[in-house]
C-alpha cells in the first residue's frame, strides 16, 4: 500500500467508483458513502436521474476504463450492450446531409448508463478492502483548514480517512462543506445553455435495426434541435430529443412532433412504431459549470473533488464519465509519485484535473456560443475559433485524413494542436473550399457536440 490509513469516497455513480478503484489499490481500506440505496441493478436511480438518458463513452474513456477495470468492455457486450464501429453502423446527419459511412476501425459501445453503474458497482463490491455504504448521507467535512480527516454522516458520526475524495456530483455541497471548516472555496464559472432532452427505452427487434445500427442528428445554428436513437443492451432502442434554449419536447406528443421535424426520419419511424418500454422522461440542464480547484493558491490536504463535483458540461458534448475516468487515472498516478495525501498531492492533482479539463471546457463552451442565447464568461478568441472549426468539419467529410484527426480530437485521444499545425490548416482550407462547393451555403456552425460515434481511420479503442 503506498498510503497509510483508510479513504473516503462520497457519492457511487462514475467519478467515485472509479475513484474506489484507484484507492483500493493504494489505501489499506475504502469506504463508498452513497446516498441512495444500492440494489446492484441495472435501472436508473434518484440519484443519477441521467440515466434515463443516452450516455456515449467517448474514446478515451472508453480506453481508461478498461484500464481501471480490465474486461469491462466485453462484460458490457456480454451484458447486451452493442458495439459499433461510427462510420459505418451509425448515421450521422449534419450539414444539411449524412456524413459519408466508411468502416473506420473505431469500436464504441452503446449502453445504457444504469448497466455502466451496475457492472462498475459489482466490480467494486468483489474488492475485499472496499465498503459500500448506501442509503447513507455525507453531510460535511471534518479536519479543518489545513487537513481534511474524514467526512461527517447525516447521523452525526464522523468516518475517518487519510484521503476523502467527494464525488458527490454537479449537486454537491462541497462548497459549503469547505467553507464551514474555514477552507477557501473554488471561483466557479457558468455558461447558461437552457438544454433540455426527453427520452424514452423502446422495443428493438433483433436484427431489426435497418439501415444502420444508430442513428444521430446535430442541428446547425440557428437551428437548436437534436435527435439520437442508439441500440442498448436487452433488444431496446434509446430514443432521446433535445436542444438548447428551451428548444426540446417534454411529453410524448411533443416529442412525436419533434421527431417529425428531424432531418432523420428512422428517428421518427423507431418512435411511432416500436413498442414503448419506458414512459418518456425529461430532463433539464440549464448551464455548464465549472470549479476550477486548480486557482486555489491554498487547499487543505486529505480533500479532492472529482468528476462533476468539479465540472459538469452541457451533456450534448458527451463528456462527463471520459473527464471523471481520466481523472481517476491521474489521481491513482499521483498518489503513487506523491506517496500519499500530502498537500503536494492536492495541488497536483489539481493541475492534472485543470489540464484534463481544458480541452472538452472549451470545445463545449466555445460550441454554446454559437448561439446568441448562450449567456456566460465567452472564452477568448472563441469567434475565431468558431469559424475555424466550422471549416475544419466541412474539410472533414470531404478529406479522411481530416477526419481522422478531428475524430481523434473529439474523442480526447490527442490534444487540439493538431488542428493548428501549418500543414494541416492549409489541408482543411482546401478541403473545406471544395466540401462547400459540393455541399453549397451553409449556415454558421461552432465546434461540434460531441456525439462519440465520430468517424476515424485506423484508431483501435478497445484494448
Ligand atoms: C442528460 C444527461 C446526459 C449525459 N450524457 C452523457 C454522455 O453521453 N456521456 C458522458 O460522458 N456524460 C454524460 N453526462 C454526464 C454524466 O452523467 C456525468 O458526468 C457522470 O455521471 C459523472 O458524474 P459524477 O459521478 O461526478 O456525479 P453523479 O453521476 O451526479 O453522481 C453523484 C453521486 O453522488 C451521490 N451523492 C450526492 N450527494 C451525496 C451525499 N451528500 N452523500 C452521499 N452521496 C451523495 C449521488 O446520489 C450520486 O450517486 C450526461 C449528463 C446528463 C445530465
Amino acid at each position: 500500500m503506498g498510503s497509510e490509513g483508510g479513504a473516503v469516497v462520497i457519492g457511487a455513480s462514475v467519478a467515485g467508483l472509479t475513484a474506489a478503484t484507484v484507492l483500493a489499490q493504494r489505501f489499506a481500506h475504502v469506504t463508498v458513502i452513497e446516498r441512495d440505496s444500492l440494489d446492484g441493478s441495472a435501472l436508473p436511480r434518484r440519484g443519477v436521474p441521467q440515466g434515463h438518458h443516452p450516455h456515449v463513452l467517448l474514446a478515451a474513456g472508453q480506453r481508461a476504463l478498461e484500464e481501471l477495470f480490465p474486461g469491462i468492455c466485453d462484460e458490457m457486450i456480454a451484458e447486451g450492450a452493442v458495439p459499433f464501429d461510427p462510420g459505418l453502423d451509425l448515421i450521422f446527419h449534419r450539414f444539411g446531409g449524412a456524413w459519408p459511412r466508411a468502416r473506420i476501425g473505431m469500436e464504441l459501445i452503446s449502453f445504457s448508463r444504469p448497466l455502466l453503474d451496475a457492472l462498475l458497482y459489482k466490480r467494486i463490491s468483489q474488492l475485499s478492502n472496499v465498503v459500500v455504504r448506501p442509503g447513507t448521507a455525507v453531510s460535511g467535512l471534518a479536519g479543518d483548514a489545513n487537513r481534511i480527516t474524514g467526512v461527517v454522516l447525516g447521523d452525526g458520526t464522523t468516518v475517518d480517512a487519510g484521503l476523502v475524495v467527494d464525488a458527490s456530483g454537479r449537486g454537491g455541497r462541497s462548497g459549503r462543506w469547505l467553507a464551514d471548516l474555514g477552507c477557501a472555496v473554488p471561483s466557479t464559472v457558468e455558461v447558461n445553455i437552457g438544454v433540455g432532452y426527453a427520452s424514452r427505452f423502446l422495443k428493438r427487434e433483433p436484427g431489426g435495426e435497418g439501415e444502420a445500427l444508430g442513428y444521430f442528428t446535430l442541428p446547425t445554428a440557428p437551428a437548436k434541435r437534436t435527435g439520437i436513437l442508439l441500440p442498448v443492451e436487452g433488444d431496446r432502442w434509446l430514443v432521446s430529443m433535445g436542444g438548447w434554449h428551451g428548444d426540446f419536447p417534454r411529453d410524448e406528443a411533443q416529442m412525436l412532433a419533434f421527431a417529425a421535424e428531424l432531418p432523420l426520419p428512422q428517428i421518427h419511424t423507431a418512435l411511432r412504431e416500436a413498442e414503448p418500454l419506458t414512459e418518456v422522461m425529461s430532463m433539464t440542464f440549464p448551464s455548464s459549470k465549472r470549479r476550477y480547484f486548480e486557482k486555489l493558491t491554498a487547499v487543505p490536504a486529505g480533500y479532492v473533488a472529482a468528476g462533476d463535483a468539479v465540472c459538469s458540461f452541457n451533456p450534448i458534448y458527451g463528456q462527463g464519465m471520459t473527464c471523471a475516468t481520466l481523472e481517476a487515472l491521474a489521481l491513482g498516478r499521483l498518489l503513487d509519485r506523491y506517496g500519499g495525501a500530502s498537500p503536494d498531492l492536492t495541488r497536483a492533482y489539481y493541475r492534472e484535473v485543470g489540464t484534463i479539463l481544458t480541452t472538452p471546457w472549451r470545445f463545449a463552451v466555445g460550441g454554446d456560443f454559437v448561439f446568441p442565447e448562450t449567456t456566460g464568461p465567452r472564452p477568448r478568441g472563441i469567434s475565431l475559433l468558431n469559424g475555424y472549426s466550422k471549416r475544419v468539419q466541412l474539410a472533414a467529410r470531404a478529406d479522411p485524413e481530416v477526419r481522422k484527426v478531428f475524430t481523434a480530437i473529439q474523442h480526447l485521444l490527442i490534444p487540439p494542436s493538431a488542428l493548428f499545425k501549418p500543414s494541416f490548416v492549409l489541408r482543411v482550407l482546401r478541403a473545406s473550399k471544395g466540401a462547400q462547393t459540393q455541399q453549397g451555403a451553409q449556415t454558421q456552425q461552432g465546434p461540434q457536440p460531441q456525439q462519440g460515434p465520430q468517424p476515424q481511420q485506423g484508431m483501435q479503442t478497445r484494448q
